[in-house]
């Protein structure tokens, strides 16, 4: 008995790693994401064609911060499983074996432990209805460049707002460390973490549009 009783220490450590190794997103509290447009953002650059973008660029980042936070959104990520070959090959992520899977904890720590909360928006006059690419952005850096002419080129159903936002969506996952690793045409969409948050932005997006849903801040 008493041998049991000293053990029993060790068989409480036990069963706790078990459920930390195990915990996933939706047992973690994380703070809400929030993304703010950086003061001296470069949206004012001479380049910049339209000012009254500048709204729609403001609405865009409060609808993807509101996707994000989304319960809707972390259950759908949470339902995935997303390999290490989301991991930018210059990452200093302890990467395992590109097969292996990124524990589900481990996606939503880069999400929302974000270094920072202001960022810096480019909305550019290029683009266009036949260029697949909507913008670019960089691990670590908070700044978004977009093409204006593709955006607005897509879903003719949304609001430039809301195309915006599903692309910043997209984008922040590129800017938080993950990254493509298929060409445009050969990407697995149901894998590529930047992919399925841009998807799934737009169709919480679309329905939250179709539904007339309130968004508080526009
Ligand atoms: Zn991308």
């Amino acid at each position: 008995m008493k041998y049991l009783l000293k053990l029993k220490p060790f068989f409480i450590l036990f069963i706790l790693m078990y459920f930390i190794d195990n915990s996933t997103a939706q047992d973690v509290t994380y703070k809400p994401i929030k993304l703010y447009m950086k003061s001296n953002s470069s949206f004012y650059r001479p380049d910049f064609f339209d000012p009254t973008l500048k709204s729609s660029a403001d609405s865009a980042l409060i609808l993807a911060c509101k996707v994000l936070n989304s319960q809707e959104f972390i259950d759908s990520f949470s339902k995935c499983n997303f390999s290490f070959k989301n991991y930018i090959k210059t990452s200093n992520t302890k990467c395992k074996s590109k097969f292996d899977v990124i524990a589900q904890k481990e996606i939503f720590d880069k999400i929302f432990l974000s270094k920072k909360d202001s960022i810096t928006l480019l909305l550019i006059n290029s683009g266009g209805c036949n260029d697949g690419s909507m913008g670019m952005s960089q691990e670590n850096i908070y700044k978004i460049t977009s093409y204006y002419r593709t955006i607005e080129c897509d879903d003719d159903t949304l609001s430039f707002a809301y195309k915006y936002a599903y692309h910043i969506c997209h984008e922040y996952m590129h800017i938080v460390g993950f990254y493509h690793f298929q060409s445009p045409k050969k990407r697995d969409l149901e894998n590529d973490i930047a992919e399925k948050a841009g998807w799934l932005a737009y169709n919480i997006l679309k329905r939250w549009q179709k539904e007339g849903i309130i968004i508080k801040g526009l």
